[in-house]
């Protein structure tokens, strides 16, 4: 019998799902987040970044690292947007326990 396992924080990018040790909580002034997309940052949520992939995203602060998690861009991936702030092109697929 397969036991339903209980969630381990990884990053919530399926093309990455890095572990926790990888990803931090960050203030928007730290990944250059833009006040667009600051902007739609409810007020009981986090920024995260994943220090492997990049992907900056907001989720519920009460929540664990990448749970209920809202993807925004990408900050400092060193072959696109070194140091900088990169909105989300396309939307990034997010393992099924990742969301809310
Ligand atoms: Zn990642």
């Amino acid at each position: 019998m397969k036991r339903k396992k209980s969630y381990e924080p990884r990053c919530p990018a399926v093309a990455c799902g890095a572990s926790e040790a990888c990803l931090y909580r960050v203030r928007a002034e730290q990944v250059k987040m833009p006040a667009d997309i600051l902007a739609r940052k409810d007020e009981g949520e986090v920024i995260y970044h994943c220090n492997y992939c990049k992907l900056v995203w907001f989720q519920p602060s009460g929540a664990r690292p990448g749970l209920g998690a809202r993807p925004q861009g990408y900050y400092d991936d060193l072959r696109v947007c070194p140091e900088r702030f990169l909105p989300l092109s396309k939307p990034v697929a997010i393992w099924p326990e990742s969301r809310k």
